[in-house]
């Protein structure tokens, strides 16, 4: 959410002019868009801000503002620590910055930006379809930051990705913090599946993905609309957080593991060949080692194509932070996170060695070391080698790779064929 934020934020300042940069030296603005998310997140935007204190000084000039999660409703404290910062900007709160830029190049802003989709973007592209959220977990400070959940309208979505298209986007993720509520606050409530179902008329489009979902609003109808429509891909995350009913409760995540086994179930019966990856915490307070094994249970069992693993870290300002005591020992936390990475990585090492030989469709995306570098429907990183008969310019395009080597992390192939935009309309093999 946050690159998408920023993306958004460098085109309105683009089209007043403003150009990118690769040096804070060579700046004249420099924005910090900030994650709070764990304490490791906000350590790091912390001392990148005190970097900034003696460029500051040499440079009085230069603006600094800090947007995100990490500016809450009161920044006196966040102007105590930073004071050579001039700007405190909420998440997606871009105003401020454009009123003080447009100040200092004598123009009204608001005469001159238009939509804020990027306006050179990547052959993907992430485009937020809601702000906020409307749920509570314990630990999470996201909702104190952004706000309840407010969903775009369905046109404005569909018009900045036609637009997107036309600036060379083939493949769009639509974000929400649990983007598969999208539309219940709107009068109509439309749903995910029918803004799918508009984006998948989008000619030119080749693939849509949604990120991310929560097991409470994974409604039947949507999971049918990813089997259906033939550019969503096949690749749902779906964040379960523990194993275990007594801690997901103490979460405040409103199902049981028994719950979310059954939709996992029914996800996979109704999307063949889907990849499903989840969120997991470990080190909640009071957790104990039969809680702990009953998430490297359900690891075990349902066998994810990713599992983002994370040692939980209080957070100021959250229900578990106020009511609930930090009480597993670092080393305790870490030694389950290594314990649950270890065991996915020998999955993945299964999962993905099953896939050497078989012909994937990998949307081209980027090269590195020579090499052509995408993904596939189901979300699996393939590299290429960028040679022979398909050597040229390969971004945006679908090619069929057969795949000859596989690691836990990403998958080595050959291409085999580019993949005309007819058969695009059908699902792929992977
Ligand atoms: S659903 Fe996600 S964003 Fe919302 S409170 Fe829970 S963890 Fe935070």
């Amino acid at each position: 959410m946050n690159k998408a934020d920023s993306e958004r934020l460098g085109s309105a300042l683009e089209q007043l002019g403003l150009h990118s940069v690769t040096k804070a030296n060579d700046a004249d603005l420099v924005v910090f868009n900030s994650c709070v998310v764990r304490q490791g997140a906000e350590d790091k935007v912390a001392n990148n801000l005190s970097l900034m204190r003696p460029l500051k000084k040499q440079r009085p000039d230069q603006v600094v503002a800090l947007m995100g999660c990490m500016v809450g409703p009161k920044t006196d404290e966040l102007q105590r620590r930073f004071p050579h910062v001039d700007l405190f900007m909420r998440p997606q709160q871009y105003d401020p910055l454009l009123n003080l830029v447009g100040e200092q190049l004598g123009v009204d802003w608001e005469g001159c930006v238009g939509s804020l989709a990027p306006n050179q973007p990547d052959v993907t592209c992430y485009v937020p379809i809601i702000h906020g959220c409307d749920l509570m977990c314990t630990f999470c400070i996201i909702p104190y930051r952004r706000g309840r959940q407010v969903s775009r309208p369905v046109d404005e979505i569909v018009g900045e990705v036609e637009l997107l298209v036309q600036r060379g986007v083939r493949e769009v993720t639509v974000l929400g913090q649990t983007v598969d509520a999208y539309g219940h606050d709107l009068p109509e409530k439309p749903d995910l599946a029918h803004l799918l179902t508009s984006l998948n008329d989008i000619p030119d489009l080749l693939r849509i993905r949604f990120l991310t979902s929560h097991p409470t609003f994974m409604s039947q109808r949507i999971i049918q609309a990813v089997a259906d429509l033939p550019k969503v891909c096949e690749h749902i995350n779906l964040p379960v957080q523990a194993g275990d009913d007594e801690i997901l409760s103490r979460m405040r995540r409103p199902y049981t593991s028994a719950e979310y086994r059954e939709l996992v179930g029914r996800i996979r019966d109704t999307v063949p060949g889907v990849s499903l990856s989840t969120d997991l915490i470990v080190g909640f307070p009071g957790e104990t080692e039969d809680q702990f094994q009953r998430s490297m249970d359900m690891v075990a069992e349902l066998r994810f194509s990713k599992v983002h693993c994370a040692a939980y870290s209080t957070r100021p300002g959250t229900v578990a932070h106020r009511a609930m005591e930090d009480d597993i020992p670092q080393a305790d936390k870490a030694r389950r996170l290594k314990t649950v990475d270890q065991l996915q990585e020998s999955i993945l090492s299964d999962i993905n060695s099953t896939l050497v030989g078989q012909t994937l469709e990998v949307l081209v995306d980027g090269h590195k070391k020579g090499k052509w570098r995408g993904r596939t429907r189901t979300d699996k990183l393939v590299f290429f080698d960028a040679g022979g008969e398909l050597d040229g310019e390969r971004l945006g395009q679908l090619v069929n790779v057969k795949i000859d080597d596989a690691s836990p992390w990403s998958l080595q192939g050959t291409p085999v064929a580019v993949v005309s935009s007819a058969s695009i309309h059908s699902h792929g093999t992977t």
